[in-house]
């Protein structure tokens, strides 16, 4: 295995055409995307059920199944646990998959986000003894699981089922390698004493990573100019040894071409620069409001529909750039438009569900004191 071979194009986060509606996909732009990734010789996919409100699978099918040989490209999905009611569920998400895919089979197929609740799911399905049987009837060449919680909890689901695994999907980046409320170090060990390989989601922690104060900026730039932020954040993933498949979420040209230079001319990370990023997380984590990675699954879980990740951005933005119009952005775009911050009912649901273990209802009524004290939306 190459180092090049360890950039997967991650489905989550594709370019659309209208920034408030996760099913308008750039059709066009996706294609031009996938041409160059595979021209380069890249090949890897990676999508759900429910990226993009079902719309992700569909825009690859689109994009590589309808428009390259089936051995020329890799596609991992994942069977959507949080909405396995019987086993007959099992059966039935992964046909609609396929056939939104265009495949007869996936070369990489998870159980998607295995935390408490779900975990429970996917046990009352007999969704791990499926998806075993799954590798043995061709219709997955591998199988595992994405997984965001702590370490304890991949223990247990490792001790009970890593036999049948050969993956494991991780949040892995350098400001989680030693957080203990992510505990990524550790979880990728456990996987390496499991025999499993390692592949990576959120290396950019969901765009945390990149979107720092102008200081922090600077610190970058100081320290290596020629190289962008990203492919150092990359560069840390992908030089770990077990590590086999790093996920790049891309929304625009220029993550693709910055992410394909960082691998056609790819260094293993030196010690220098991995002493640096060390030190660089312990500033972020000082400088960040809320460590949201916006993955939404807070937003299915919420009774009352808050779009609780467009909060903490707007907060966190607000905090590294005090002089911008985000604040006339949270009353227009949010409180107005959608549901407001302060409808929180402090009812917990959404803490089962939080990938970066936030006290969600706590730092909402942080982003409502932030906003709204002491400031007029007409002023
Ligand atoms: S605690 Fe607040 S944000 Fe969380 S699910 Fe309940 S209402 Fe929604
Ligand atoms: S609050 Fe937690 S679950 Fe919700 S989007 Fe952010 S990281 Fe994801």
């Amino acid at each position: 295995m190459t180092y090049k071979s360890k950039f997967g194009f991650g489905c989550m986060r594709l370019p659309q055409t209208d920034a408030n509606d996760p099913t308008s996909i750039d059709q066009n732009l996706f294609n031009r995307m996938v041409d160059i990734y595979m021209e380069k010789g890249f090949n890897y996919f990676d999508t759900s059920y429910a990226y993009h409100q079902g719309t992700s699978e569909i825009a690859i099918r689109k994009a590589v199944v309808e428009r390259y040989p089936r051995e020329s490209y890799k596609i991992c999905d994942k069977m959507p646990t949080w909405a396995l009611t019987s086993e007959e569920d099992n059966d039935k998400f992964v046909n609609e998959m396929l056939e939104r895919l265009g495949i007869d089979y996936f070369d990489v197929f998870l159980v998607h986000n295995v935390n408490g609740p779900w975990l429970k799911n996917a046990k009352n399905a007999n969704t791990f003894e499926y998806v075993k049987k799954m590798k043995e009837n061709g219709i997955a060449r591998k199988i595992g699981i994405s997984f965001h919680e702590k370490a304890d909890l991949l223990k247990e689901v490792l001790d009970e089922y890593g036999e049948i695994f050969d993956v494991a999907l991780l949040e892995l980046n350098f400001l989680d390698w030693e957080d203990p409320s992510i505990e990524a170090h550790k979880c990728y060990d456990l996987c390496v004493e499991h025999g499993l390989d390692v592949y990576v989601m959120e290396p950019l922690k969901g765009g945390v990573i990149v979107n720092l104060s102008d200081d922090l900026k600077n610190e970058f730039k100081e320290f290596n100019p020629d190289k962008s932020i990203a492919s150092l954040a990359i560069r840390f993933c992908a030089s770990l040894e077990h590590v086999k498949i790093v996920l790049s979420g891309m929304s625009n040209m220029d993550n693709l071409i910055d992410n394909c230079n960082t691998y056609e001319n790819f260094e293993v990370l030196s010690t220098e620069e991995r002493e640096f990023l060390e030190n660089m997380a312990l500033k972020l984590a000082e400088n960040l409001a809320v460590p949201c990675s916006e993955c939404g699954y807070c937003v299915d879980a919420c009774p009352e529909m808050i779009p609780i990740p467009e909060y903490f951005n707007l907060y966190n933005t607000s905090k590294n750039q005090p002089e911008s119009n985000i604040y006339r952005l949270y009353f227009d775009k949010l409180a107005d438009e959608k549901v407001p911050a302060s409808e929180c009912t402090y009812c917990g649901t959404c803490l089962d569900y939080c990938t970066q273990k936030i006290d969600i209802p706590e730092e909402l009524e942080k982003v409502c004191e932030h906003f709204e004290e002491g400031f007029s939306p007409y002023g």
